[in-house]
């Protein structure tokens, strides 16, 4: 893409309302813009970050044998109230038509899935099944100054899984728990599971999946060397410098952490709710046991930030990075490498404007893509090439810069 034709435009200046980094840093680079409160339009940058993201997590739920669908965002009032969440979730947005009709925009998708597979799922022969969607959800937040941390409209990957038994659920659980694992390393970040109360959604256990990071707001204890860790807001059982409890190998560390990603086991609640039945192999009828998996695709992009940045600007993990290289052409240069790397399937981000080599400089920093390469009068024949994590730069040839990993 041409920076000049990229509908890419930095700010020198952060908005004045903007609290965090994330905020900050998205809106400086060109990432999203602010239309209101926890409510973000996602420019091309952006946009691509939230197509990288979304595509790491689809890959991972795929190979757990999760299905692709896509829900709708406007629900009948009646479901929910057959929930009861139409009353007592607080952040759920009701919406009234012309006609006086009431509508919920979706905070979650239990009250649209759980009637669609009742209509799927005769007998215990078809469980489980575990199907998701990538989509957007709503929450009337009384304070969204997060960026998109927090939003008032944010995307999200739910995957809803129908199990016969508890057993087969916590079966299910760890296969999802380590494809959760998988889909935070390959973003680059450090991930562990906290077991939570359920909050609003069921009386039954919940786990949430926190990424380490200064900027979080949640206080955990974890070990390094097993995959144990606690909240510890509301506990004082555990103290830093403990004995790890499960693997009493390590001992315990503190630090803050990011909820990227929960699991609710919601038992029968929702069955029950759409008298929805499946035969056993008794041949008697009963509830399956349902499970609820959610990974916030822009919160995710948020923490991304607030956990890779520097004075200069983002640092985006390569496997997220909206382009693979940021192409600097200085003296009218830079034209046939930019069609060079096309060719080569390198998705290159090339600086053709006609601005100052030192505001180029600076916005490639800025936008943070993994590697910088310069071409100019300087560098002959030879390419500039420098990591976004480092300093050095080095003149390399083509043949070298193609190997690179
Ligand atoms: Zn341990």
């Amino acid at each position: 893409m041409r920076f000049s034709d990229s509908f890419v435009t930095t700010l020198r200046d952060a908005p004045k309302d903007a609290e965090t980094v994330n905020h900050k840093l998205l809106v400086r680079a060109g990432f999203v813009r602010q239309l209101m409160a926890g409510v973000y339009t996602y420019l091309p940058l952006g946009q691509r970050v939230l197509n990288k993201i979304s595509q790491v997590v689809r890959e991972e739920m795929d190979a757990i044998g999760g299905k692709e669908v896509l829900m709708p965002l406007m629900h009948p009032k009646e479901n929910w109230v057959k929930t009861g969440g139409w009353d007592k979730i607080d952040v759920l947005f009701h919406v009234k038509s012309r006609t006086d009709k009431e509508y919920a925009l979706a905070q979650s998708h239990e009250e649209v899935v759980t009637p669609l597979t009742k209509e799927f799922i005769r007998t215990y022969k078809d469980l489980p099944l575990s199907i998701y969607h990538i989509q957007w959800k709503f929450r009337d937040e009384l304070r969204s100054k997060s960026g998109i941390l927090r939003g008032r409209e944010f995307l999200m990957k739910d995957l809803y899984s129908w199990h016969l038994t508890q057993e087969d659920f916590e079966e299910f659980y760890k296969k999802a728990k380590e494809a959760y694992l998988k889909v935070f390393k390959r973003l680059g970040l450090t991930a562990k599971v906290t077991e939570a109360s359920g909050g609003g959604f069921s009386e039954k256990i919940s786990y949430e999946f926190e990424v380490l990071t200064s900027a979080g707001e949640a206080n955990i204890l974890y070990c390094s060397k097993c995959d144990w860790c606690v909240n510890i807001d509301d506990i004082d059982k555990y103290k830093e410098g403990d004995k790890c409890p499960s693997c009493k190998d390590d001992v315990l560390k503190h630090s803050l952490a990011s909820e990227v990603g929960n699991v609710f086991d919601l038992g029968q609640k929702y069955t029950k709710a759409f008298d929805f039945k499946v035969q056993n192999e008794k041949g008697e009828m009963v509830y399956p046991i349902m499970g609820c998996y959610g990974i916030g695709i822009t919160r995710t992009m948020g923490v991304i930030v607030e956990k890779f940045h520097d004075e200069k600007g983002i640092v985006w993990p390569k496997e997220v990075a909206p382009f693979d290289m940021h192409l600097v052409g200085l003296n009218g240069k830079g034209e046939e490498l930019y069609n060079k790397l096309k060719e080569n399937n390198i998705d290159v981000l090339f600086d053709d404007r006609d601005v100052p080599a030192g505001q180029k400089f600076a916005d490639a920093d800025l936008i943070g893509i993994p590697v910088r390469l310069v071409v100019s009068d300087k560098t002959g024949e030879k390419i500039e090439y420098k990591k976004r994590t480092s300093d050095e730069t080095k003149l390399i040839d083509f043949e070298e810069l193609i190997k690179m990993p």
